[in-house]
Protein backbone atom coordinates (compact mmCIF):
# COMPACT_ATOMS: atom_id res chain seq x y z
CA UNK A 1 0.00 0.00 0.00
CA UNK A 2 0.97 3.13 -0.23
CA UNK A 3 -0.11 6.96 0.66
CA UNK A 4 -1.17 8.13 -2.57
CA UNK A 5 -3.26 4.86 -3.24
CA UNK A 6 -4.94 4.77 0.03
CA UNK A 7 -5.73 8.32 -0.59
CA UNK A 8 -7.15 7.91 -4.04
CA UNK A 9 -9.24 4.88 -3.10
CA UNK A 10 -10.59 6.43 0.13
CA UNK A 11 -11.69 9.47 -2.26
CA UNK A 12 -13.29 7.06 -4.55
CA UNK A 13 -15.28 5.92 -2.52
CA UNK A 14 -16.81 9.38 -1.59
CA UNK A 15 -19.60 11.03 -3.01
CA UNK A 16 -18.95 14.33 -4.96
CA UNK A 17 -21.42 17.11 -4.47
CA UNK A 18 -20.29 19.79 -6.67
CA UNK A 19 -20.48 19.40 -10.55
CA UNK A 20 -16.40 20.45 -11.48
CA UNK A 21 -14.96 17.43 -9.30
CA UNK A 22 -13.34 15.17 -11.30
CA UNK A 23 -14.43 17.63 -14.65
CA UNK A 24 -12.35 16.89 -17.60
CA UNK A 25 -13.38 20.05 -19.94
CA UNK A 26 -10.64 22.80 -19.54
CA UNK A 27 -12.85 25.29 -19.89
CA UNK A 28 -15.13 24.37 -16.92
CA UNK A 29 -12.49 23.72 -15.03
CA UNK A 30 -11.11 27.27 -15.62
CA UNK A 31 -14.66 28.83 -14.98
CA UNK A 32 -14.69 26.61 -11.19
CA UNK A 33 -11.51 28.01 -10.20
CA UNK A 34 -12.15 31.77 -11.21
CA UNK A 35 -15.06 31.29 -8.84
CA UNK A 36 -13.67 29.53 -6.34
CA UNK A 37 -11.00 31.97 -5.36
CA UNK A 38 -12.03 33.37 -2.14
CA UNK A 39 -15.68 31.57 -2.75
CA UNK A 40 -17.24 28.53 -0.80
CA UNK A 41 -18.10 25.95 -2.94
CA UNK A 42 -21.92 25.84 -2.03
CA UNK A 43 -22.36 29.15 -2.57
CA UNK A 44 -20.25 29.34 -6.21
CA UNK A 45 -22.10 26.60 -7.57
CA UNK A 46 -24.95 28.93 -8.47
CA UNK A 47 -23.01 31.03 -9.98
CA UNK A 48 -20.80 28.03 -11.76
CA UNK A 49 -24.47 26.79 -13.02
CA UNK A 50 -25.63 29.97 -14.77
CA UNK A 51 -22.40 31.38 -15.97
CA UNK A 52 -22.41 27.68 -17.44
CA UNK A 53 -25.87 28.57 -19.47
CA UNK A 54 -24.88 32.19 -20.53
CA UNK A 55 -21.11 31.03 -21.91
CA UNK A 56 -21.21 27.85 -22.43
CA UNK A 57 -17.63 27.96 -23.79
CA UNK A 58 -14.79 30.25 -23.94
CA UNK A 59 -15.26 32.27 -27.15
CA UNK A 60 -19.23 33.10 -25.91
CA UNK A 61 -17.13 34.39 -22.51
CA UNK A 62 -14.92 36.19 -24.72
CA UNK A 63 -17.63 38.15 -26.95
CA UNK A 64 -19.68 39.30 -23.88
CA UNK A 65 -19.41 42.62 -22.43
CA UNK A 66 -18.28 43.16 -19.49
CA UNK A 67 -21.45 44.48 -18.29
CA UNK A 68 -22.93 41.25 -19.21
CA UNK A 69 -20.33 39.22 -17.29
CA UNK A 70 -20.48 41.60 -14.11
CA UNK A 71 -24.06 41.09 -14.22
CA UNK A 72 -23.76 36.98 -14.31
CA UNK A 73 -21.04 37.43 -11.50
CA UNK A 74 -23.28 40.31 -8.89
CA UNK A 75 -23.07 39.38 -5.62
CA UNK A 76 -20.38 37.13 -5.87
CA UNK A 77 -18.13 40.14 -4.76
CA UNK A 78 -14.05 40.39 -5.50
CA UNK A 79 -14.42 41.81 -9.02
CA UNK A 80 -11.49 41.81 -10.06
CA UNK A 81 -11.96 38.02 -10.73
CA UNK A 82 -14.06 38.58 -13.05
CA UNK A 83 -12.54 40.83 -14.92
CA UNK A 84 -9.40 38.55 -14.65
CA UNK A 85 -11.48 35.87 -16.27
CA UNK A 86 -12.57 37.86 -18.84
CA UNK A 87 -9.16 39.18 -19.93
CA UNK A 88 -7.87 35.49 -19.96
CA UNK A 89 -11.03 34.43 -22.35
CA UNK A 90 -10.18 36.85 -24.71
CA UNK A 91 -6.66 35.96 -24.63
CA UNK A 92 -7.56 32.13 -24.96
CA UNK A 93 -9.15 33.16 -27.98
CA UNK A 94 -7.10 35.58 -29.50
CA UNK A 95 -3.78 33.96 -28.76
CA UNK A 96 -4.69 30.05 -28.09
CA UNK A 97 -6.91 29.79 -31.01
CA UNK A 98 -9.40 29.33 -28.30
CA UNK A 99 -8.33 26.34 -26.77
CA UNK A 100 -7.28 26.80 -23.03
CA UNK A 101 -3.48 26.06 -22.47
CA UNK A 102 -2.07 22.93 -21.18
CA UNK A 103 0.66 23.35 -19.45
CA UNK A 104 1.57 25.14 -16.24
CA UNK A 105 3.75 27.76 -17.27
CA UNK A 106 1.12 29.19 -20.23
CA UNK A 107 -1.82 29.42 -18.22
CA UNK A 108 0.85 31.37 -15.47
CA UNK A 109 0.98 33.87 -18.34
CA UNK A 110 -3.02 34.39 -18.36
CA UNK A 111 -4.62 37.31 -16.27
CA UNK A 112 -5.43 36.03 -13.14
CA UNK A 113 -4.03 32.43 -12.59
CA UNK A 114 -1.43 32.26 -10.08
CA UNK A 115 0.28 28.57 -9.22
CA UNK A 116 -2.26 27.06 -7.64
CA UNK A 117 -5.18 27.72 -10.59
CA UNK A 118 -2.52 26.56 -12.99
CA UNK A 119 -1.51 23.89 -11.26
CA UNK A 120 -5.55 22.70 -10.88
CA UNK A 121 -6.12 23.14 -15.16
CA UNK A 122 -3.32 21.49 -15.80
CA UNK A 123 -3.49 18.31 -13.82
CA UNK A 124 -7.16 18.43 -13.81
CA UNK A 125 -7.64 18.87 -17.71
CA UNK A 126 -4.29 17.79 -19.26
CA UNK A 127 -2.67 15.49 -16.67
CA UNK A 128 0.68 17.24 -16.43
CA UNK A 129 2.38 16.51 -13.19
CA UNK A 130 1.71 19.48 -10.65
CA UNK A 131 0.14 19.44 -7.20
CA UNK A 132 -1.91 21.71 -6.35
CA UNK A 133 -0.80 23.14 -2.89
CA UNK A 134 -3.52 25.13 -1.29
CA UNK A 135 -4.24 26.14 2.36
CA UNK A 136 -5.86 22.97 3.10
CA UNK A 137 -3.12 21.53 1.14
CA UNK A 138 -0.16 23.14 3.25
CA UNK A 139 -2.21 21.58 6.66
CA UNK A 140 -2.17 17.96 5.50
CA UNK A 141 1.29 17.73 4.08
CA UNK A 142 2.67 19.38 7.06
CA UNK A 143 0.69 17.33 9.39
CA UNK A 144 1.72 14.11 7.45
CA UNK A 145 5.67 15.16 7.51
CA UNK A 146 4.99 16.79 10.66
CA UNK A 147 7.01 19.33 8.62
CA UNK A 148 8.25 22.95 10.34
CA UNK A 149 8.20 24.53 7.69
CA UNK A 150 6.08 27.68 8.17
CA UNK A 151 3.48 27.90 5.23
CA UNK A 152 3.71 31.93 5.33
CA UNK A 153 6.83 32.33 3.80
CA UNK A 154 8.21 32.38 -0.11
CA UNK A 155 9.91 29.21 0.01
CA UNK A 156 7.07 26.91 1.59
CA UNK A 157 4.65 26.88 -2.00
CA UNK A 158 8.19 24.95 -3.54
CA UNK A 159 9.30 22.97 -0.46
CA UNK A 160 5.83 21.63 -0.28
CA UNK A 161 5.07 20.89 -3.90
CA UNK A 162 8.32 19.05 -3.42
CA UNK A 163 6.90 16.66 -1.03
CA UNK A 164 3.81 16.52 -2.47
CA UNK A 165 5.80 15.16 -5.29
CA UNK A 166 7.00 12.62 -3.67
CA UNK A 167 3.73 11.27 -1.95
CA UNK A 168 2.51 11.30 -5.32
CA UNK A 169 4.93 8.52 -6.87
CA UNK A 170 3.59 6.92 -10.01
CA UNK A 171 0.01 7.90 -9.23
CA UNK A 172 -2.80 9.49 -11.19
CA UNK A 173 -2.35 13.39 -10.52
CA UNK A 174 -5.74 14.39 -11.02
CA UNK A 175 -6.86 11.59 -8.54
CA UNK A 176 -4.79 12.46 -6.24
CA UNK A 177 -4.95 16.36 -6.10
CA UNK A 178 -8.58 16.30 -6.24
CA UNK A 179 -8.20 14.01 -3.20
CA UNK A 180 -5.91 15.77 -1.27
CA UNK A 181 -8.11 18.94 -1.97
CA UNK A 182 -11.17 17.00 -0.61
CA UNK A 183 -8.96 15.11 2.75
CA UNK A 184 -7.86 19.14 3.36
CA UNK A 185 -11.04 20.47 2.86
CA UNK A 186 -13.32 17.85 5.06
CA UNK A 187 -11.20 15.09 6.80
CA UNK A 188 -7.54 17.03 8.33
CA UNK A 189 -9.77 20.44 9.46
CA UNK A 190 -7.80 23.07 11.29
CA UNK A 191 -9.55 22.99 14.53
CA UNK A 192 -10.36 19.29 14.82
CA UNK A 193 -9.06 17.17 12.59
CA UNK A 194 -11.29 13.68 11.96
CA UNK A 195 -8.29 11.80 12.34
CA UNK A 196 -10.25 8.32 13.27
CA UNK A 197 -11.84 8.87 9.36
CA UNK A 198 -8.65 9.68 7.87
CA UNK A 199 -7.51 6.97 5.03
CA UNK A 200 -3.80 8.13 5.55
CA UNK A 201 -3.64 8.37 9.43
CA UNK A 202 -0.85 5.07 9.48
CA UNK A 203 1.48 7.46 7.49
CA UNK A 204 0.82 10.69 9.82
CA UNK A 205 3.35 11.81 12.07
CA UNK A 206 1.64 13.93 13.96
CA UNK A 207 -1.37 11.51 14.41
CA UNK A 208 1.25 8.87 15.88
CA UNK A 209 2.77 11.83 18.35
CA UNK A 210 -0.72 13.54 18.75
CA UNK A 211 0.44 16.80 17.29
CA UNK A 212 -1.83 18.09 14.90
CA UNK A 213 -1.97 21.04 16.18
CA UNK A 214 0.91 22.09 16.00
CA UNK A 215 0.99 21.71 12.51
CA UNK A 216 0.68 23.96 9.94
CA UNK A 217 3.61 26.57 11.43
CA UNK A 218 3.53 30.19 10.17
CA UNK A 219 5.79 32.40 11.06
CA UNK A 220 4.57 35.51 13.33
CA UNK A 221 4.50 38.57 11.24
CA UNK A 222 7.28 41.07 11.97
CA UNK A 223 5.38 43.96 14.02
CA UNK A 224 5.06 46.85 12.04
CA UNK A 225 8.51 49.42 12.58
CA UNK A 226 7.84 53.09 12.79
CA UNK A 227 10.14 55.44 10.57
CA UNK A 228 10.08 58.86 10.72
CA UNK A 229 10.79 60.76 7.46
CA UNK A 230 11.67 64.44 7.30
CA UNK A 231 11.71 66.01 4.14
CA UNK A 232 13.35 69.08 3.27
CA UNK A 233 11.54 70.89 0.26
CA UNK A 234 14.54 72.93 -1.20
CA UNK A 235 13.22 76.45 -2.92
CA UNK A 236 15.96 77.52 -4.91
CA UNK A 237 14.11 80.28 -7.16
CA UNK A 238 11.90 78.19 -9.41
CA UNK A 239 14.17 75.04 -8.54
CA UNK A 240 13.58 71.69 -6.43
CA UNK A 241 15.94 68.87 -5.18
CA UNK A 242 15.54 65.59 -5.73
CA UNK A 243 17.06 62.01 -5.42
CA UNK A 244 16.88 58.76 -6.54
CA UNK A 245 16.28 56.31 -3.94
CA UNK A 246 18.76 53.31 -4.35
CA UNK A 247 19.19 51.68 -1.47
CA UNK A 248 18.07 47.86 -0.57
CA UNK A 249 14.40 49.59 1.06
CA UNK A 250 11.37 50.37 0.47
CA UNK A 251 10.17 52.64 -2.45
CA UNK A 252 13.20 51.66 -4.74
CA UNK A 253 13.92 53.27 -7.84
CA UNK A 254 11.32 56.23 -6.90
CA UNK A 255 12.34 59.84 -6.54
CA UNK A 256 12.46 61.54 -2.73
CA UNK A 257 13.02 64.89 -1.84
CA UNK A 258 15.89 65.09 0.35
CA UNK A 259 15.39 63.20 3.34
CA UNK A 260 16.24 62.70 7.05
CA UNK A 261 15.04 60.06 8.73
CA UNK A 262 15.58 59.79 12.41
CA UNK A 263 13.66 58.46 15.15
CA UNK A 264 11.99 61.09 16.15
CA UNK A 265 8.54 62.44 15.66
CA UNK A 266 9.34 65.89 16.66
CA UNK A 267 9.99 68.72 14.65
CA UNK A 268 13.59 69.53 13.65
CA UNK A 269 15.12 72.37 15.18
CA UNK A 270 16.89 74.73 13.77
CA UNK A 271 20.36 73.56 14.00
CA UNK A 272 19.58 69.92 12.88
CA UNK A 273 18.20 71.60 9.62
CA UNK A 274 21.33 73.76 9.36
CA UNK A 275 23.36 71.03 9.93
CA UNK A 276 21.57 68.87 7.06
CA UNK A 277 21.49 72.21 4.90
CA UNK A 278 24.87 73.66 4.93
CA UNK A 279 26.27 70.07 5.07
CA UNK A 280 24.74 68.59 2.03
CA UNK A 281 24.45 71.79 -0.19
CA UNK A 282 26.96 74.38 1.28
CA UNK A 283 23.45 76.32 2.13
CA UNK A 284 24.11 78.53 5.59
CA UNK A 285 20.78 81.15 5.25
CA UNK A 286 17.20 80.01 4.68
CA UNK A 287 14.01 80.56 5.60
CA UNK A 288 11.83 77.99 7.20
CA UNK A 289 8.28 78.94 5.07
CA UNK A 290 6.33 75.92 5.93
CA UNK A 291 6.29 72.70 8.21
CA UNK A 292 3.45 70.30 7.64
CA UNK A 293 1.65 68.28 10.42
CA UNK A 294 2.91 64.54 10.32
CA UNK A 295 1.44 61.97 8.13
CA UNK A 296 1.04 58.37 8.09
CA UNK A 297 1.23 56.22 5.56
CA UNK A 298 0.82 52.38 6.08
CA UNK A 299 3.40 49.70 4.02
CA UNK A 300 2.76 46.24 4.71
CA UNK A 301 5.70 46.21 7.53
CA UNK A 302 6.22 49.75 8.40
CA UNK A 303 4.62 52.62 8.94
CA UNK A 304 6.07 55.72 7.57
CA UNK A 305 5.43 58.87 9.55
CA UNK A 306 6.12 62.13 7.27
CA UNK A 307 6.96 65.72 7.80
CA UNK A 308 7.60 68.23 5.33
CA UNK A 309 9.42 71.46 5.66
CA UNK A 310 9.86 74.32 3.33
CA UNK A 311 12.49 76.00 2.66
CA UNK A 312 13.34 78.87 0.76
CA UNK A 313 17.02 80.17 -0.07
CA UNK A 314 18.86 82.25 -2.02
CA UNK A 315 22.17 80.15 -2.17
CA UNK A 316 22.50 77.83 -4.70
CA UNK A 317 22.49 74.26 -3.86
CA UNK A 318 25.41 72.80 -4.84
CA UNK A 319 25.28 69.08 -5.28
CA UNK A 320 28.59 67.86 -6.49
CA UNK A 321 28.98 65.74 -3.68
CA UNK A 322 25.34 64.38 -3.91
CA UNK A 323 23.31 62.10 -5.94
CA UNK A 324 20.74 64.91 -5.93
CA UNK A 325 19.55 67.04 -8.86
CA UNK A 326 18.33 70.45 -9.27
CA UNK A 327 15.24 70.46 -11.15
CA UNK A 328 12.44 72.90 -12.53
CA UNK A 329 9.43 72.53 -10.05
CA UNK A 330 7.51 71.86 -12.40
CA UNK A 331 8.97 69.10 -13.46
CA UNK A 332 9.30 67.42 -9.89
CA UNK A 333 5.30 65.39 -10.40
CA UNK A 334 6.78 63.88 -14.03
CA UNK A 335 9.13 61.61 -11.57
CA UNK A 336 8.59 58.42 -10.02
CA UNK A 337 7.50 59.63 -6.03
CA UNK A 338 6.50 57.96 -3.75
CA UNK A 339 2.55 58.54 -2.44
CA UNK A 340 3.24 60.56 0.24
CA UNK A 341 5.31 63.24 -1.67
CA UNK A 342 2.71 63.10 -4.42
CA UNK A 343 0.08 64.24 -2.03
CA UNK A 344 2.16 66.93 -0.79
CA UNK A 345 3.19 68.29 -3.76
CA UNK A 346 -0.31 68.21 -4.83
CA UNK A 347 -0.93 70.65 -1.63
CA UNK A 348 1.69 72.53 -1.31
FE1 LIG B 1 -4.80 15.16 9.19
FE2 LIG B 1 -5.34 13.50 11.20
FE3 LIG B 1 -5.23 12.61 8.70
FE4 LIG B 1 -3.02 13.35 9.95
S1 LIG B 1 -4.36 11.66 10.51
S2 LIG B 1 -3.61 13.85 7.86
S3 LIG B 1 -3.77 15.07 11.16
S4 LIG B 1 -6.72 14.07 9.52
Amino acid sequence: MSFARDLITWNQLRDELYPWIGESDPYKILLSEFLLQQTRSDQALAYYTRMLHLFPNVTTLANATEDELLRAWQGLGYYSRARNLHKTAKRIVSDHNSRVPKTYVELLNLPGIGPYTASAISSFAFGERRPVVDGNVYRVLSRVMEDATPINTPKAHQHFVQIACELLGESDIAAFNQAMMNLGAHVCLPKKPRCSECPVRSYCGAFSSSMQAAFPVKKKPRPKQHRYFHYIDIHYKNKGLIEKRHMDDIWKGLYQLPLIENRSPHVLDENELLQFLSHHFAITTYNLNEVTPVGRQTLSHQYIHARFYRVQTAIKPDVSKTNYSLVNRENLETFALPKTIVNYLNTS
